[in-house]
């Protein structure tokens, strides 16, 4: 029978604890935890109470937890003593008919993973998309999960234990994720799109105006028709932009007269270029949920009393030329005509991979005043909102779905070179070197510490060379990367003021130069409070914890930033928020969970 809220929330604890049986393995005391805090609104709100209730445990009993599970493909497999759910699951995956050399891996895989680790490996078998993983990612996930360090991989299956929990709850309560489906297979459909040299090994590449980005511009524009966009373009830069009207424009479009006075329009959108071998979602996210919410409207035969304005912006990457955000770049007046004299690495010019330039239709003045028409005027519109998948580890980690991103950490780059004195590595006593590696550990060790002060700044070097170093010689010279972000500008500033200072005195101190050059600054995008509070909002509608946090990365709401109040919804990766990489992976209830907030956020728009 399928379980409803209403039920659940109306049952006496004993019952509530046995309707929600099996959702975890063997563990009975954690649904009764988390019926505490019934009514439950949504089962996003009771999912996310009984993953909470695992968090809050002490080890001990996540362990226990942990321990209470079957190893994959394992003797309970065998000998059909298999919880029903487990079986489910387990075949499901396949992992019933594997083959004999499969099963011959699995089990010297158990035992490698048990050995080292002491408990057993714990795997979602059905997946990111619910439909089951394939024999060979199951493996492929293993053999990597198996070089983790102990205090990961215990978070990471408890992690994997609440996916299973996840999927076993929509069974019982017979809720398919369907829009968290379809956003599932858009973002596949998609990424079939890829560069040559690429596509090949079956990785993803989408840089500016290949082949493969002109087919990604084509397929969002078609899936835009289909999902009833009002009006659906590509512009002269590639962002492909789909409109859909207020119910008064609409009403006026089509009794063919002028509004008189148009309403405004939410700008929305995300970037489709991908970085080389990234991942499916980086982008394309913020484009898809939106998309699919229009969609949803539009079955519905609604219209808001304001427009909506999908952009999936063409550049936001910088791969094949040196001009991040050249697409949401343009929206806000800015476009560097330099830029289409740049060459990529085969040596073809910008100005000539343009199609408006490249089949003549236009003289590359023409261009340049048609980007200039671009611009948006901020008066049209209410503001920017980006969805983007999180590319860090921190929701994954607190086990939450969204996250509402409160600034755009504004950040500074240097590079730097340490110039000592080389000696040699035997004969050069302790006392009097000056070596310029041991000066830079010294910095580094001060920028981590340095960082951690704040709670909410990073501060790294990426790159650290020794030229011509050698094992046996003090290096002379150590060359060197800074990267230091922080949520507001003022907090930067002082991060980059206390760590140049340091930097001297250690330098002074250890009679080594230093030469620092700036190479990037860029200012923080706090969220608008309004919009924030927005987004706030909308999260709680669903029912899952309201969680804040900074964007470390990038986005293009930085530039709509320029001329407009914007914020960002953040959604949960898997595999510790991995991201510009093959696996990057968010999970179909995550993205319904976005469509979903989403929604809610027009809804609370068009009431107020
Ligand atoms: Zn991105």
């Amino acid at each position: 029978m399928t379980l409803t809220l209403p039920t659940l929330n109306a049952a006496s604890l004993d019952e509530a604890t046995a309707h929600l049986d099996g959702v975890y393995e063997h563990s009975p005391w954690i649904a009764r935890a988390a019926l505490a805090q019934r009514p439950f609104a949504t089962l996003a709100a009771l999912k996310s109470a009984m993953a909470q209730v695992v968090t809050q445990a002490s080890r001990e009993q996540q362990l226990q937890l942990i321990r209470a599970h079957p190893e994959l493909a394992g003797k309970a497999m065998v000998s059909q003593s298999l919880t029903h759910e487990s079986t489910n699951e387990q075949s499901k995956a396949g992992l019933t008919n594997c083959s004999p050399d499969e099963f011959a891996k699995l089990q010297q895989l158990n035992q490698a993973y048990n050995a080292k680790f002491g408990w057993p490996f714990i795997l979602a078998v059905r997946g990111p998309r619910g439909l089951g993983l394939s024999r060979t990612q199951i493996i492929q996930t293993f053999e990597r999960r198996l070089h983790g360090h102990p205090d990961f991989e215990l978070q990471e299956c408890l992690r994997n234990i609440h996916r299973i929990a996840e999927i076993r709850l929509n069974d019982k309560f017979g809720q398919t994720p369907e829009l968290g489906n379809e956003l599932w297979d858009w973002h596949e459909s998609l990424a079939q799109h890829s560069d040559p040299g690429f596509k090949e090994n079956g990785q993803l590449t989408v840089t500016y105006m290949t082949e493969a980005h002109q087919a990604c511009a084509k397929e969002i524009a078609q899936r835009m028709r289909e999902c009833g966009f009002d009006s659906v373009r590509i512009d002269v830069l590639g962002n492909v932009v789909g409109r859909y009207e207020s119910d008064s424009t609409s009403r006026n479009i089509h009794q063919g007269e002028v509004p008189k006075t148009p309403q405004k329009v939410l700008l929305t959108g995300s970037h489709y270029d991908t970085v080389r071998n990234g991942g499916n979602y980086d982008g394309r996210l913020g484009i898809f949920v939106p998309m699919m919410c229009v969609r949803e409207l539009h079955k519905a035969g609604k219209r808001l009393p304001f427009g909506i304005e999908v952009v999936g912006f063409s550049e936001e990457e910088g791969q094949r030329y040196k001009a991040t955000f050249l697409a949401s770049g343009a929206l806000t007046g800015y476009f560097n005509p330099a830029w289409l004299e740049q060459s990529d690495s085969d040596g073809i010019l910008m100005k000539n991979v343009l199609p408006a330039l490249a089949e003549s239709a236009l003289s590359a003045h023409d261009l340049i005043a048609k980007i200039a028409e671009l611009k948006r005027d901020p008066h049209d519109y209410l503001g920017f909102v980006e969805v983007h998948i999180e590319q860090g580890p921190v929701l994954n980690a607190l086990n939450f779905p969204l996250g509402v991103v409160t600034s755009i950490n504004g950040s500074v780059r240097m590079l730097g070179e340490i110039t000592g004195q080389a000696s040699h590595a035997g004969t050069t006593p302790m006392q009097t070197r000056r070596d310029a590696a041991a000066a830079l550990a010294e910095i580094s060790v001060y920028l981590e510490q340095r960082a951690l002060q704040d709670g909410d700044s990073v501060a790294t070097i990426g790159m650290l060379h020794v030229p011509n170093g050698s094992i046996n010689v003090v290096p002379g010279c150590c060359q060197f990367s800074l990267d230091m972000r922080a949520p507001t500008d003022a907090q930067r500033d002082a991060l980059v003021a206390d760590v140049l200072a340091q930097i001297q005195t250690i330098c002074d101190k250890r009679g080594v130069s230093v030469s620092l050059e700036e190479t990037m600054r860029a200012s923080a995008a706090p969220s608008h409070p309004a919009w924030q509070a927005r987004w706030e909002k909308a999260v709680a509608a669903t029912g899952v914890p309201i969680f804040k946090l900074p964007s470390g990365a990038g986005h293009d709401a930085m530039k709509l930033h320029e001329i407009m109040p914007q914020a960002m919804l953040f959604v949960r990766g898997e595999n510790s928020g991995i991201s510009h990489n093959p696996l990057e992976s968010t999970t179909n209830d995550d993205m319904q969970l976005a469509v979903q907030a989403f929604s809610a956020l027009l809804d609370d728009l068009a009431r107020n």
